[in-house]
């Protein structure tokens, strides 16, 4: 059994999503709360989120995995550019409330030639400002690929906000095969050795959700290029070793591969395969 899924789009409402991966075949998924490259966001209908809720209980959905926009930076050299991710950030958590308990992800930031320590130090700061304790959703900082001047290229640097955040039970990390590849862990070979690192540095507990790609580049090339599974540099057996690795069980997998709909279909098939 797997959590399976891929990104959909929320203009037609949740429950319209919810149909949509019910007949993918998958039982999870992704959404960007607002459009990715930043703008409004329309009002949840209660009725609508209602209805989600129903199609994820008669289908056994696993956690959704809502995605914060590419525009929020919370460690933008731009102070207007930090307060506006902020405001995103906290306006989507607010509006995550009416779906109790599943995961929100987002890009932990680009220092913009702050440097990563500083990076550090505002992401934290601008988490400790939007969190609070009764909230239901845990939010997920995405591991980079490390490619211009993102936070999170590694473990260390997730750690690193995770410690100067308050409320550490509301955070966790989402392992996305492509960025950790292409940020040089060797998932295909050493997959075991990058866990334990995973675990001696951040902590096994922490590691909530995957957004499963294959990668257009080899390992440690630091550019973020999705690829369809088995057609890229971690190729399908390395996909599959990874998905079926005792360390990801039940947890989502979201893919983020360069498909269609009918793409979608068939990737969820193939990985629902290896559990057959
Ligand atoms: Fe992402
Ligand atoms: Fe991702
Ligand atoms: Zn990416």
């Amino acid at each position: 059994m797997i959590y399976i899924g891929c990104h959909l789009t929320v203009t037609n409402g949740y429950e319209a999503m919810g149909h949509q991966m019910v007949s993918f075949g998958g039982n999870t998924f992704a959404w960007f709360t607002r459009n990715p490259r930043g703008g409004k966001t329309k009002d949840v209908d209660p009725a609508d989120v209602a209805a989600l809720s129903e199609i994820l209980s008669q289908k056994s959905f696993g956690k959704l995995v809502a995605h914060g926009s590419y525009t929020m930076n919370l460690c933008s050299a731009n102070a207007d550019t930090r307060a506006n991710g902020l405001e995103m950030l906290a306006k989507d958590l607010e509006k995550m409330e009416a779906l109790p308990g599943q995961y929100y992800n987002f890009h932990p930031g680009s220092h913009t030639g702050q440097g990563a320590e500083a990076g550090i130090e505002q992401i934290a700061e601008g988490l400790n400002k939007v969190l609070w304790p009764e909230m239901h959703t845990t939010v997920l900082l995405e591991t980079m690929a490390g490619k211009g001047s993102e936070v999170g290229r590694n473990f260390e640097e997730l750690k690193a906000i995770i410690d100067r955040v308050e409320l550490k039970d509301k955070l966790g990390v989402c392992f996305d095969t492509c960025h950790t590849w292409d940020s040089g862990y060797d998932i295909v070979g050493d997959l075991d050795g990058v866990l334990a690192k995973f675990d001696k540095i951040i902590g096994l507990d922490k590691l909530k959700a995957v957004h499963f790609n294959d990668s257009k580049n080899p390992c440690g090339a630091a550019k973020d290029r999705h690829e369809k599974l088995g057609q890229g540099f971690i190729g399908m057996e390395g996909m599959k070793r990874f998905a079926t690795h005792p360390a990801f069980e039940g947890l989502p997998f979201i893919l983020e591969t360069p498909n269609d709909d009918e793409g979608y279909i068939q990737e969820i098939a193939t990985v629902q395969s290896w559990f057959a």
